[in-house]
């Protein structure tokens, strides 16, 4: 049983955080769970995630912005992972969207594309476990990191 986790409107490409104040430091010690998901190709959307509906007898798969039915085949599947890391001696679970996991997959050298398959999602992000990251917390967010040498 996967928890539903609100995909914010900010969690684009486009808007990662570049210049940040990576003052936390945290240890990745788990994966806790990793929810992939088809997003709107619309670029005004901003990588909504589709929503099932029920319509003329048969399910089908719309964005909630643009309100237009899209088919699977037309997207991109996205994903949010929430892992434990540890930070000032504590473990908490702290949640990681799609362009900051790209992002920390890439400094390991890993170009990263989720997959719909959640045990093949959850296995190709082993290189996380015991990454030392310095990072900038939104909350339990992980908005932008560098490696922590
Ligand atoms: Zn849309």
């Amino acid at each position: 049983m996967i928890d539903p986790v609100e995909v914010s409107d900010t969690d684009s490409d486009d808007e990662l955080l570049i210049v940040a104040d990576l003052s936390e430091k945290i240890k990745i010690m788990g994966i806790v769970s990793a929810t992939p998901y088809y997003a709107c190709p619309k670029k005004p959307c901003n990588n909504k995630k589709l929503i099932t509906v029920y319509e003329n007898a048969k399910y089908v798969m719309k964005c909630p912005t643009c309100l237009k039915e899209t088919r699977t085949t037309d997207c991109k599947v996205y994903c949010v992972v929430r892992v434990l890391a540890e930070k000032d001696e504590k473990i908490s679970e702290m949640i990681i969207f799609q362009a900051q996991l790209r992002q920390i997959m890439g400094l390991r050298g890993i170009e990263f594309d989720p997959v719909m398959d959640i045990p093949k999602l959850e296995m190709s992000l082993a290189p996380l476990l015991g990454m030392k990251l310095k990072v900038k917390l939104h909350t339990n967010k992980i908005m932008a990191a560098c490696l922590d040498q």
